[in-house]
Order: C-alpha cells, then structure tokens, then sequence
C-alpha cells in the first residue's frame, strides 16, 4: 500500500514554500509569521508580480489552484500579529 507522500513546493520569487499533502489544502509557508493559503499568498505577494518573466517564474499562478482570495488574506490583519510573544 502505497502512501501518497506530500511534496514541497519552493516559489524562489515570493520567498515561499507550499507544502502539498495529498487531500488537504496546500499549506502556504512565509518567511515570517504563521502559514497561510495559496490565496494568502496571492493577495499579498503573486498579485504584484508584473512582468511575464516574473509570472512564469512564479507558483501561484493558478486561479483554480489558488482559489478566491478571502477576507483576512491580505495585510490588513498585519496589527492582530502577536508581536510580543513573552512580555511579563
Ligand atoms: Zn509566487
């Protein structure tokens, strides 16, 4: 019985990577702060790239992959990040 590994994708011009598990939604990891979705990532990092160079270039490019971006998806959480972590 074969088990369906998952595979990491690596986007070298959003400075991301996304991990893919068989039957779950493709988990988004950032450079900082805590992981996302493809949708996430496109309504703060793909969605800028201009040129067709930099699209090509680019994993998340896929409408049907990334899916509709969702509230909450771009920066405008930004200020509900913990930044404090361990103040006593
Ligand atoms: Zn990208």
């Amino acid at each position: 019985m074969t088990v369906p590994s998952s595979q990491r994708l690596r986007c070298e011009l959003c400075q991301v990577e996304i991990d893919c598990q068989p039957g779950l939604p493709d988990q988004v990891l950032f450079s900082r702060g805590p992981g996302g979705t493809r949708s996430k990532l496109w309504a703060r990092v793909c969605q800028y790239l201009t040129t067709g160079e930099q699209k090509a270039r680019c994993i998340n490019q896929v409408p049907t992959l990334r899916g509709d971006e969702k509230p909450g998806d771009r920066y405008e959480d930004l200020s509900s990040i913990d930044l404090g972590g361990n103040q006593t």
